[in-house]
């Protein structure tokens, strides 16, 4: 699943070749994602100029004058931008036609994602205006957490997923800053101590951070090719690796379901 620092990959990847462009074409092959997509949106689009592309949680906002396209790339969804004529393949469902030849090709084989229009401010729209805090932004704090948390008995790692506190932090970053950080994802978040939770930030701001710059490194990969997720350059200690060694007490890293997602921790390095 793209997480934060894929979709910021991505921003990067196709901002300067978007950025100042005139938009001269939609195609829209298939119009069910999430929530279907505009049937107005090729008239809103054709002619205007992409004034901004930012990011907003797991949303990408692309502003023209007269709205902004609001874009999620769902379970499976990638955004590419295409610099010479390539044949659309499966799961391709969007084109975005620029003056300067580029596409933008949106493909999403689970169809989990959105692109939506809004004519008004998209922090007011009802999928962003609940966002929590950006985690890279400075205001993330442990000490904003820490307030947050009182009198919040959820697993803390429930609690870091859940976007309304902080946005954008997925079950693999969750999983692999809890451990990093040595704190148990089950214990209450409301129990977890203020130099604990500092701790914790630090971590998130670290991991997010290099997960960007290994991402930036690949970044050719969304354009002309298939996009290859960041954090798959990211060496994972214990996502996915339920049953093996722990890297750094080689005990056998245990797995339990919390709220539904699987999670991979050390009972040892973890408290
Ligand atoms: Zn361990």
């Amino acid at each position: 699943m793209p997480e934060l620092p894929e979709v910021e990959t991505t921003l990067r990847g196709i901002y300067p070749h978007i950025h100042n462009q005139r938009i001269t074409d939609v195609v829209v092959r298939e119009r069910q994602l999430r929530w279907p997509i505009p049937h107005n949106l090729k008239q809103k689009l054709l002619k205007q100029t992409v004034i901004q592309l930012t990011r907003r949680g797991k949303y990408l906002l692309a502003s023209v004058d007269t709205g902004t396209v609001i874009i999620h790339l769902g379970m499976s969804g990638s955004l590419r931008a295409i610099t010479q004529p390539m044949p659309v393949q499966k799961h391709e469902h969007v084109d975005i036609v620029f003056s300067n030849n580029i596409i933008l090709r949106y493909k999403d084989p689970r169809r989990f994602g959105a692109i939506l229009w809004t004519m008004t401010d998209p922090n007011q729209h009802p999928l962003i205006k609940t966002l929590g805090i950006e985690p890279l932004k400075n205001h993330f704090s442990g000490r904003y957490l820490w307030q947050a948390a009182q009198g919040r008995r959820v697993p803390i790692k429930t609690f870091i997923m859940d976007n309304k506190i902080v946005t954008g932090i997925g079950n693999i970053y969750a999983t692999e800053t809890l451990f990093l950080a040595g704190i148990h994802p089950m214990l209450p978040a409301n129990l977890v101590t203020l130099e604990r939770l500092q701790e914790l930030v630090r971590v998130i701001k670290r991991i997010l951070h290099q997960a960007i710059k290994l991402g930036g490194t690949t970044l050719k990969d969304f354009v002309d090719s298939n996009g290859k997720p960041g954090y798959f350059a990211n060496k994972l200690n214990v996502y996915g690796r339920a049953g093996l060694p722990c890297v750094q007490c080689r005990l056998p890293l245990r797995a339990m379901r919390i709220c539904q997602r699987t999670t991979t921790y050390c009972e040892s390095c973890q408290q």
